[in-house]
Parts: structure tokens; C-alpha cells; sequence
């Protein structure tokens, strides 16, 4: 496993950055995430992100887990 060794101070929590909080020490800051918080995203059954990286990535829906479950 790669580590990824985070650079820069963390933001202040009491007065967070514009856009996703992480901007400021993230290696793959992009200039939408300066602006825009990203959405928090199901990409899988229970596995959420909050990254502007996935926001091409579709968004899996709870409801056909559902009811493959309730067909069984
Ligand atoms: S949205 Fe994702 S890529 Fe953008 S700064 Fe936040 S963690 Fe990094």
C-alpha cells in the first residue's frame, strides 16, 4: 500500500475552507473542489464518497438491492 504523506496545516474547523474541506492538502485538487463541495455518493452497496474524483461514477441506488433482496 502507498502512503500518501498529507502536506500543508489542517484548515481551521471553526472557519473551514470554500468548497471541499480537504482542498488545501489534497495532492489531486482540481479547481472545482476550491469552490464547490462535493456530494456525498453511493458508488457501491454501503460505500459512500465525498469526492469531486467520482463525480463521472454513477451512483449506485438502494432500491434494486432492496428488492433483490425482498424477491429472495
Ligand atoms: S473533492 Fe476530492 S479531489 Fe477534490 S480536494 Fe476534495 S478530496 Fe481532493
Amino acid at each position: 500500500m502507498n502512503r500518501i504523506v498529507l502536506e500543508r496545516s489542517i484548515p481551521s474547523p471553526a472557519n473551514p475552507p470554500e468548497g471541499c474541506k480537504f482542498h488545501t492538502r489534497c495532492s489531486k485538487c482540481m479547481e472545482c473542489c476550491k469552490h464547490v463541495a462535493p456530494k456525498q455518493k453511493e458508488i457501491e452497496p454501503g460505500h459512500y464518497v465525498v469526492c469531486h474524483l467520482y463525480d463521472d461514477v454513477p451512483e449506485v441506488s438502494a432500491a434494486p438491492v432492496a428488492a433483490a433482496q425482498d424477491a429472495e
